[in-house]
């Protein structure tokens, strides 16, 4: 048996460790795993390259570099894209925050930039937990350069957090009532200088974050494999794909068609092991297992200095204490991989 593995890097980054970095309590290298190293003790070869297209049909995916894979079982756990639907005006003023390979490489000229430049504008759009994280990121990374810079942040008409409790909201908005980052609730799109509100404001700005939800990958849709309505892999309770018995795929790239899964890292995780035993259990002819989703998730908000808000359900609690237990988990997350490396 011959595995790959195909990555356009050799490392992974961690989105839940994105906003500690930027707001500099980390290092760039706590917050990513190196795959090399995992690759050798898996005995699996490491192609870094993108993958580009495939044809589930023809059993093969297409690489950057024009050379075509076939493979007898695969797993495509790729993720999702930021979704910039009405913003991709803005050209070289946009930063979406994934892929997160590139917003890494970005951030530090934005922060530069920020620094010496008078009135700098940043806008970050999505009142989801990422935009929230990385408004208040932000925030701390610029005020601590001594930077003046101006923060917008703008949240639909759904208004901030609106998958999270009141309690949740109400402690997000007195973490951003500290700052002074202006909260918009309205729709944005691209204009000349910065954006556009939906009632016509216009909001300058010398960057714009995008944390605007998740989209799939263009190529999953032309790929031939069974996928929802936004383009997303249709998988079953197994992860196995609704239309070809030789491909799984877990995290943010899939729809379960039998339950509603949010797209979050904590159901990518969980969902890993399952997806290991089925590959295997594929291979050899064993029975599947099944990944049950637990309806709630605990999440753990940074809010810039080492502090951070716990939601979870209808329950919400912050404090330094929450960012040190969030740190804790987030070390050890990674630090787990470090020892399979090392074993
Ligand atoms: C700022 C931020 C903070 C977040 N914090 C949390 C949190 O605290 N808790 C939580 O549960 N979720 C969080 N999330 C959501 C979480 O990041 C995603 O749900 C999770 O990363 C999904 O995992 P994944 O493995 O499906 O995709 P990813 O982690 O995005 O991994 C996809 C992999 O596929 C590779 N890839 C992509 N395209 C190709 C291609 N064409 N060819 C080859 N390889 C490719 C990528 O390089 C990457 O290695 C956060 C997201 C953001 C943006």
């Amino acid at each position: 048996m011959r595995i790959t593995l195909v990555t356009p890097t050799p490392f992974q980054y961690y989105s839940g460790m994105l906003p500690g970095w930027m707001a500099g309590h980390y290092a760039l290298n706590a917050c990513c795993i190196d795959l090399r190293p995992l690759a050798e003790a898996a005995g699996a070869t490491l192609i870094t390259e993108h993958v580009l297209g495939m044809d589930a049909d023809r059993h093969h995916i297409r690489l950057a570099n024009g050379r075509t894979m076939a493979y007898d079982l695969l797993s495509l756990d790729v993720g999702s894209e930021t979704d910039t639907s009405g913003l991709q005006a803005l050209g070289d003023r946009l930063l979406p925050v994934k892929p997160l390979d590139d917003f890494f490489d970005a951030w530090p000229q934005v922060l530069a930039t920020a620094s010496r430049t008078p009135d700098f504008r940043l806008s970050v759009i999505g009142g989801g937990a990422a935009g929230v994280e990385l408004a208040l990121a932000a925030n701390h990374a610029l005020r601590r350069d001594g930077s003046t810079a101006q923060i917008d942040l703008i949240v639909s008409e759904a208004g901030l957090l609106p998958d999270h409790a009141p309690g949740v909201i109400r402690r997000a908005r007195r973490q951003l009532a500290k700052t002074n980052i202006a909260l918009h609730c309205s729709r944005a799109s691209a204009g000349d200088a910065g954006l556009v509100l939906a009632g016509g404001t216009r909001l300058p700005a010398h960057k714009v974050i995008a944390t605007t939800g998740a989209r799939a990958l263009g190529w999953l849709g032309r790929s031939g494999l069974a996928v929802d309505a936004h383009g997303f892999i249709l998988v079953d309770a197994h992860h196995r794909s609704l239309s070809h018995a030789d491909v799984f795929a877990a995290g943010d790239t899939c729809a379960r068609a039998d339950v509603r899964m949010a797209r979050s890292g904590v159901h990518a995780v969980h969902a890993g092991p399952i997806l290991a035993h089925n590959l295997i259990a594929t291979i050899e002819g064993n029975a599947l297992r099944t990944y049950r989703p637990h309806p709630r998730s605990l999440y753990l908000l940074a809010t810039g200095p080492r502090h951070a808000i716990a939601s979870w359900g209808r329950w919400s609690a912050e404090g330094n204490w929450v960012w040190h237990l969030k740190d804790h988990i987030d070390r050890a997350f990674i630090a787990r991989f470090v020892r399979i490396s090392a074993a």
